[in-house]
């Protein structure tokens, strides 16, 4: 039996991101910049070494998985590994297979996931308006979306919501968002913008949106109840007691939860990112593609959690974007 992944804080890692691409159908104003350079395939790796890493993962005692990128489902075969991962779900070694995506293909993709053992899903929806959808995403259809989300919850599986508080965009559709969740059984959580990477000319204070306030302004409509935090993850979440709904609010700005941190990250190049706010990663894909056995990537990923900070230093109070860094979140997965 491997001893369990620990880290300098004595935060035990059980879950791990996994980013299995950096490309991308949208062109999210907060996330990408309209003309973004991706990397050669070549960087990538094979849909082979990102079965063996996640295998590693959960060896060393990784119970959850969750796929992102980019987007996640326009990766090329990406079912080929889902359907290897459902292996880990059928030993009981992983608990959980899920995703985050932006609904754009799961039209065609929610059957097979299901299949595959995958119960939730994750998906990124910031207003219902067409019009505003097509702004934010600058590439991406509504409509497209929204039967992604008839077709997961057709094929059984539960969908989150995950909605970007952005100022002067969706403070708006407070309402009609929750409306639309509690009428459909979803759960919605909102995130607080993050400064990642350079986004062209959108200018980060200007988008940012407290969830303080969001929480403020949802109270005047509704009894909001605290629930205890069983998560274990950076989301806190309240009831609304008219409605019974859940909605969680992820804020690395106006509060963070770093002393919970129980994950880590790893972009579709074998990077570990220990941190989402901060610059540091060590290298997988050299002990992976180095040897065919796993001693030398599992001697690795221990290395890099040794070196798991404290926390990020994300910070707007001083009315200026500090603790930015640099990638974009579409490199490392959200
Ligand atoms: N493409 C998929 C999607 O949109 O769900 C998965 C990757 S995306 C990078 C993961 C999440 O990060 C999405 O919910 C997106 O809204 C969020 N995100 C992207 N850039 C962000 C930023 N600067 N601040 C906060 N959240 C961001
Ligand atoms: Fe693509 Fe998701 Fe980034 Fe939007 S948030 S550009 S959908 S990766």
């Amino acid at each position: 039996m491997n001893a369990p992944l620990v880290d300098p804080f004595q935060r035990a890692i059980r879950y791990l991101r996994l980013s299995v691409t950096d490309r991308c159908d949208f062109r999210c104003v907060y996330c990408m910049s309209e003309n973004m350079t991706f990397l050669p395939k070549k960087e990538l790796l094979t849909l082979e070494e990102l079965d063996r890493l996640c295998s590693a993962f959960v060896r060393l005692g990784v119970e959850k998985l969750r796929i992102t990128g980019g987007e996640p489902l326009v990766r090329r075969d990406i079912m080929t590994f889902f359907q290897g991962m459902s292996r880990h779900l059928e030993s009981g070694a992983l608990r959980e297979l899920t995703l985050t995506t932006n609904g754009s293909q799961l039209e065609r993709f929610a059957g097979a996931l299901a299949a595959a053992g995958v119960r939730r899903v994750n998906v990124s929806l910031d207003t219902l308006d067409e019009e505003k959808f097509a702004r934010v995403t600058r590439w991406g259809r509504l409509p497209q979306v929204l039967r992604g989300l008839d077709a997961a919850q057709a094929a059984g599986l539960r969908v989150k919501l995950n909605a970007v508080a952005l100022k002067g965009f969706n403070e708006d559709e407070l309402l009609t968002l929750t409306e639309y969740c509690a009428e459909r059984g979803m759960d919605l959580t909102w995130i607080e913008v993050m400064p990642m990477g350079d986004i062209g000319n959108e200018d980060r204070l200007g988008q940012y949106w407290s969830l303080r306030d969001l929480r403020a302004d949802l109270a005047r409509h509704y009894t909001v109840t605290d629930l205890p935090d069983d998560t274990g993850g950076p989301a806190r979440y309240v009831r609304l007691e008219e409605t019974g709904q859940r909605i969680g609010f992820i804020t690395p700005l106006s509060h963070n939860f770093c002393e919970s941190c129980n994950r880590v990250r790893v972009t579709c190049t074998g990077e570990i990112y220990t941190c989402l706010g901060q610059e540091g990663k060590s290298d997988l894909r050299a002990p992976l593609r180095g040897s065919e056995g796993d001693g030398p990537l599992e001697e690795a990923i221990r290395a890099a959690i040794a070196l798991k900070p404290k926390g990020h230093d994300f910070d707007y109070s001083r009315q200026s974007v500090d603790g930015r860094v640099s990638r974009h979140m579409s490199h490392t997965g959200g």
